[in-house]
């Protein structure tokens, strides 16, 4: 047999309107959090999945992000070509040359395959949102529009105080240095042999 129900409390009247009413002097006094955007730009976090930007003279054209990316909206042609011997008698060498770096977002998901898989740090969320556009074909951005974005990219965050240097970072300070040192030899004055006459 069905359990009986509690009984229920008798209703004021105009309990109801009263919590309203407190509600709303409650959120009257409270500090407003919307954001009036567009006339106040909002304060992104620096990692927001904006648009992505291409850092083109790190791009190898390995086609990794262009193979992973689900949604196969990156659109990247190149050509090989042929770079000759560093030093007499050495070998010559082919690479890759970048003719079209495209990403189609209006098919993008934003869900920043490409940008993790990338081995050579060339692709790069930006914060920027505000490209909308009227012509689905204008959100196919190029190569051109990609490097545009670059420069909206936000610099890291700073390194925890005590945290090992990264790798490339010591990489790159070791060879400025050896530059550096060599540079330094190279313009050094030379000394007359045996001294002073
Ligand atoms: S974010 Fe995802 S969907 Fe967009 S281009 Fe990169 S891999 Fe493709
Ligand atoms: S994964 Fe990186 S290096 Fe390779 S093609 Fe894409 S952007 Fe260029």
């Amino acid at each position: 047999m069905a359990e009986p129900l509690p009984p229920t409390r008798p209703r004021i009247p105009g309990s109801g309107l009263a919590k309203g009413l407190a509600v709303t002097l409650r959120t009257m006094t409270r500090k407003t959090v919307t954001e009036q955007y567009p006339d106040t730009q909002p304060d992104l976090p620096p990692r927001t999945r904006g648009v992505i930007g291409l850092f083109e003279e790190n791009c190898t054209v390995c086609m990794l992000c262009a193979r992973e990316c689900p949604d196969w909206c990156i659109y990247i042609d190149s050509h090989k070509e042929t770079v000759p011997a560093a030093t007499p008698g050495g070998r010559e060498r082919s690479r890759n040359v970048l003719d079209r770096f495209a990403i189609d977002f209006s098919l993008c998901m934003y869900c920043g395959i490409c940008i993790e898989v990338c081995p050579f740090d060339a692709l790069f969320w930006s914060p920027e949102f505000e490209y909308a556009e009227t012509d689905i074909r204008d959100l196919t951005h190029e190569r051109d529009k990609l490097r545009e974005w670059m420069w909206t990219v936000p610099a890291p965050p700073a390194l925890d105080p005590g945290a090992e240097e990264p790798k490339e970072i010591a990489a790159a300070r070791k060879t400025a240095e050896k530059l550096a040192a060599t540079q330094a030899a190279q313009t050094a004055p030379n000394e007359p042999e045996g001294g002073e006459a």
